[in-house]
């Protein structure tokens, strides 16, 4: 570091003398050419207009290209806007099938309720049979024991106590009588209690069926739930998708109005220098045509006319020529409009002649104007030719003549000009 300061230090020393040389040679040139100096600053500031000009011309450029962007952006969300619609749609329909599996699933359960109800009704039924069965059969067993123990009324005493044959087959049919009946009762109450069993048994396959059915809608539901979700998480994407475009809408929105906004300011500065800007070439104003074209078909203002009575307020001044005839600056200036408003002014100029004045030319020949917006003119140069394009019906030049925007009769600039009324 410090080997490469000493020859910087010793450069320096250099420059500065060097600065002093320049700037001797500066004043003695500046003295030479003093008398030029108003035409260089005037160039200076046309080159400050012109600049003005270009900066509101990329202004522009740049607002039209944001609002393209806008558009593009606007197109998409658009897209997103229609995507997100037609995924709530899915989404709900998804829902509603969802809600009719759900009823499916609440019939299928009250119905599994029921048979649960039912099943258990059955098996209290069923213990009650067995209960009833289990009694019987245990009377009959003590009926038995008892005849036994009791020793002559046992099965066996009957039958060995019978006095004859007759008896014996008497006791023996009584003896089977009782055993039928036993049995009968036995039978019945057996009989009974299969029929519960069968009934519970029918009600379990019932029941087992629905609970398959039911795995099944289980199965359907969840199948269902996740197309929802699916249709959900699809619906909040696009959502997420479209607030991220609205956003950059909105960015690109702030950017045209700031565009436009700085726009407005250069264009407000222009206007401003042009007003400010003082025109020295020619003395007064000259007539824009040949003076032998004096006769007015329209005058300035609110008119009524004396024949038609029609009433109109004009906002300048209509004086007809041959088509072709040549239009002339009335003052030097700088051209602020030069266009083609093919419903109103036609082919048309707009000068600004400095200390708020501007004068307009309208309705000349297609393609005949020869100045550009921008363009400094002098007085007496010719800006086009009369013709009758926009909304005309003949061939005349409109004069215009405003003073800080505010407009006055053309006639005003011509005092030495004597009109004659052609309306
Ligand atoms: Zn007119």
């Amino acid at each position: 570091m410090k080997k490469g300061n000493t020859p910087q230090k010793k450069r320096k020393r250099v420059d500065w003398r060097r600065v002093f040389v320049c700037l001797l040679a500066l004043v003695m040139v500046l003295a030479l050419v003093l008398p030029l100096l108003s035409s260089a600053l005037l160039s200076a500031r046309a080159v400050t207009q012109d600049e003005l000009r270009s900066q509101i011309a990329s202004l522009k450029g740049a607002a039209s290209e944001a609002s393209d962007r806008k558009k593009e952006l606007q197109d998409q969300l658009k897209a997103i806007e229609s995507d997100k619609a037609k995924a709530l749609q899915r989404k709900e329909i998804l829902d509603q099938q969802l809600a009719a599996i759900d009823a499916q699933v609440a019939n299928t359960e009250s119905q599994i309720n029921t048979y649960v109800e039912l099943i258990a009704q059955e098996e209290i039924a069923l213990s009650e049979a067995q209960a009833r069965e289990q009694a019987a059969y245990e009377r009959f067993c003590q009926r038995v024991r008892s005849m036994e123990e009791a020793g002559e009324i046992s099965y066996w005493s009957v039958l060995f106590s019978a006095s004859d044959f007759s008896d014996l087959l008497d006791r023996l049919a009584m003896v089977d009588m009782i055993m039928e009946y036993d049995n009968a009762v036995v039978d019945a109450l057996v009989a009974a209690r299969q029929e519960v069993e069968e009934n519970l048994a029918a009600l379990n396959a019932s029941k087992a069926e629905l609970d398959e059915q039911k795995a099944q809608l289980d199965i359907q539901r969840s199948e269902q739930a996740s197309k929802v979700a699916e249709a959900q998480a699809l619906f909040d994407e696009l959502k997420t998708q479209a607030g991220a475009a609205e956003a950059l809408v909105e960015a690109e929105e702030a950017e045209i109005k700031r565009l436009e906004r700085e726009q407005a300011a250069k264009e407000k500065a222009l206007a401003q220098k042009i007003a400010e800007a003082n025109f020295t070439t020619g003395s007064g104003y000259a007539y824009p045509l040949p003076v032998s074209y004096t006769r007015l078909t329209s005058y300035f203002g609110p008119r009524t006319h004396p024949i038609s009575g029609k009433y109109h307020n004009h906002t300048g001044i209509d004086i007809p020529a041959p088509g072709g005839t040549p239009v002339t600056a009335v003052q030097g200036g700088i051209v602020i409009t030069s266009a083609y408003a093919p419903k109103s002014y036609g082919e048309y100029v707009v000068i600004a002649h400095g200390n708020g004045v501007t004068t307009l030319y309208a309705h000349m020949q297609r393609g005949t104007r020869t100045v550009k917006e921008g363009d400094t003119v002098s007085q007496g140069q010719v800006l086009g030719k009369v013709g009758t394009t926009g909304s005309s019906t003949g061939n005349h030049l409109h004069l215009e003549y405003k003073v800080n925007g505010v407009r006055q009769d053309p006639r005003l600039l011509f005092p030495g000009v004597t009109f004659t009324d052609g309306t």
